[in-house]
């Protein structure tokens, strides 16, 4: 009789181990943590003199359940903003209340709150990426649970680095602090290509590989970012990161659903694991990421749900059907992805995508004791049917809720009993996590209130309060005034000829002023485009004072650089009506009694009007320099031979808004 700490008997117990044991009266022995001994329950009880036996007499047992990937403490941030595409959801909402509110006890607080969800579905090992990494690790260990926990690393500020170098050295001393924690396997998380350089990429890697743990990240998640690696680089992600060597670490590839035949093959000779994320997938419209092909390579794929804000919920029951039913929907095939299978990726096969194949995701001697006992006999889960093998597997996938997971075991240690969680004190935590959502929601109220700070919350806006001292003038025929500046009379300082693409967004107080986002295409002596620039520019409302023929304003103006497309300022400013003006720019700037003017002919392409308009324009800093010019302009107009000046305000009120 060998000695065993615990013996838990009498259970049907779904053991996922290489031949897919199912024992319908099973025992199973613990000692120090770890299993011993599974079989029939009077095989074991016989070899084994237990300290403690459990009868599980009507619960089903199997191996805790695995997350491939989430992000746990957004738990805070669950619903924040949804309905929205991912840049617009990512970069206008998660990431300016992240460089708001996220510290080392807002991850805590989020990991812990997150632990208690996951105990309760019966997760027991997850992999997580997020900031203050170090925190997360020490909710998780805390609530006792089994975890790859990855330091983020991102070309940008982060809320816990004000650079690369910054979160580099923190992943550094992250992982050596963890390394060899007994429940938590430290890792670095360059967040992703788009959102990392090569030089960044590079650097993780050989952390990565200095210390042998695993490297986490995400690749090709949308279309948009594929295509924009075949646009800049010439090839795919997958081949991309390859080349950088990234592959040679232990990789945990999130997504993975923008991917091609050639790109899984290269994924699974590197052996990298792969992340499913169904939900996610779905709630951002990724796509479908080409599991079936994935599983029939032979890659290591597992199911997992994302951080709590894009899912909303850890709820990993419902992945599995998830994955499984679109799997069928895709293929068109309804033997595809079957609930076996699914419950491989789950358990077995998602531990070994996130290199804890050895210690976890099934349950044979020698493996920890990381387990659930699950009460099936619910009326959702009735009845039973035993002659197909497979019903087991269809009960646990399509008709078992996170709901039914009764008990759970971490490391041979409980970690919930009859529903009740033992590690983690949820009540206090989600009163705290309340607080947070009082305080998030006013952060926003405030930020949505003008269209300045919501500028300002997505980018440096620079601010500039400026005098422009302008004239516009229609001009049926142009040449005159050309061969006039080309004359010699004037200095010509610079001259440019550009393709300009503006689109003004008005908003409903018209003392929020307008937005422009202006895209300039610059045209050489050719007519080739050079060069396109991006600005984004906020202009005050306030005219001034206006004279007979020039129009004198002041206006406050925040000028930024326009990182994001249109679409994405559209959606996020979501103004109440949007107009384009394209032109053809012929710009010069001259000096004329001391003072520069530019000079512009514009032909309005859109909307298209006949002959061309003469705009001569002059900014300053200085009220008493724009009162000086404001005298000059008249002059140059006359000057450039343009003897009336039709004031074109009144027709066209909005060409004169730039
Ligand atoms: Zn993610």
């Amino acid at each position: 009789m060998t000695k065993v700490d615990l013996i838990l008997s009498n259970a049907l117990i779904v053991t996922m181990d290489k031949n897919e044991r199912v024992i319908p009266e099973g025992a199973l022995a613990i000692t120090g943590g770890s299993i011993v001994a599974v079989g029939p329950h009077q095989e074991v009880l016989e070899a084994h003199n237990a300290a403690e036996i459990i009868d599980c007499e009507g619960k089903t047992m199997t191996p805790g359940l695995v997350n491939a990937h989430t992000h746990i403490p957004m738990t805070l941030l669950r619903g924040l903003a949804d309905d929205l595409r991912l840049d617009v959801w990512l970069l206008g909402y998660i990431m300016p209340v992240e460089r708001e509110f996220v510290s080392p006890s807002f991850c805590q607080l989020g990991s812990s709150i997150a632990c208690a969800e996951l105990i309760r579905g019966g997760v027991t090992c997850f992999a997580d990426m997020y900031y203050f990494e170090d925190s997360v690790a020490e909710a998780v260990a805390q609530a006792g649970m089994r975890a790859v926990c990855s330091q983020t690393v991102l070309k940008f500020p982060a809320p816990d680095a004000a650079s690369y170098e910054d979160s580099l050295a923190s992943a550094r001393s992250f992982i050596e602090k963890w390394h060899s924690h007994p429940l938590i396997t430290p890792s670095v998380a360059p967040h992703a290509p788009y959102t990392c350089t090569p030089e960044i990429l590079k650097a993780c890697t050989n952390l990565a590989l200095e210390y042998d743990v695993p490297l986490h990240t995400h690749l090709a998640e949308t279309l948009a970012e594929v295509e924009e690696w075949r646009e800049i680089y010439d090839m795919p992600v997958i081949p991309w990161v390859k080349k950088l060597g990234l592959l040679d670490a232990k990789v945990i590839a999130a997504h993975c659903v923008h991917v091609d035949d050639g790109e899984i093959h290269t994924l699974e000779h590197a052996g990298t694991g792969v992340a499913h994320n169904p939900s996610s997938n779905l709630k951002l419209a990724s796509g479908f990421a080409p599991v079936v092909d994935m599983l029939e390579t032979g890659l290591n794929v597992g199911v997992a749900t994302d951080g709590p804000s894009s899912n909303n919920d850890l709820d990993l029951f419902e992945e599995m059907r998830l994955a499984s039913f679109i799997a069928k929907a895709v293929t068109e095939d309804p033997t595809a992805l079957p609930a076996r299978k699914v419950f491989d990726m789950a358990t077995r096969m998602g531990a070994k995508a996130l290199y804890l194949g050895e210690q976890t995701g099934s349950l044979e001697s020698g493996k920890k004791a990381d387990l659930i006992l699950i009460d099936l006999n619910t009326a959702h889960n009735m009845p039973h049917f035993d002659r197909d093998s497979n019903a087991i597997y269809s009960r646990l996938v399509y008709a078992t809720k996170g709901t039914d997971v009764t008990d759970v075991m971490v490391d041979g240690k409980w970690l919930m009993r009859d529903r009740s969680l033992l590690t983690v004190d949820v009540a206090p935590l989600l009163e705290e996590a309340a607080d947070y959502a009082k305080r998030i929601d006013s952060f926003l109220v405030e930020r949505e209130g003008s269209v300045l700070s919501k500028l300002i919350a997505i980018g440096e806006a620079e601010q500039e309060q400026s005098y422009e001292v302008q004239i516009k003038v229609q001009l049926p025929n142009p040449e005159p005034v050309i061969e006039k500046i080309n004359s010699g009379e004037f200095e010509i300082i610079r001259t440019a000829h550009y393709l300009e693409y503006d689109t003004y967004f008005s908003f409903p107080d018209p003392q929020e002023g307008r937005l422009r986002y202006r895209e300039d295409e610059f045209v050489d002596a050719n007519g080739e485009i050079y060069n396109v620039r991006y600005r984004l520019t906020l202009t005050g409302p306030a005219a001034e004072r206006e004279y007979p023929k020039a129009v004198f304003l002041s206006r406050s103006r925040f000028i930024a650089p326009a990182r994001h497309s249109l679409r994405f300022y559209r959606e996020y400013f979501k103004p109440t009506s949007a107009i384009e003006i394209n032109k053809d720019r012929l710009r010069w700037l001259l000096r004329y009694e001391g003072a520069e003017f530019f000079v512009n002919i514009d032909r309005l392409l859109e909307p298209a009007l006949e002959g061309c308009f003469l705009e001569i324009k002059s900014r300053t800093w200085s009220r008493r320099d724009a009162e000086i010019k404001a005298e000059k302009i008249s002059a140059l107009r006359k000057a450039l031979g343009v003897e009336k000046a039709k004031a074109v305000r009144q027709e066209y009120p909005d060409l004169v808004c730039n």
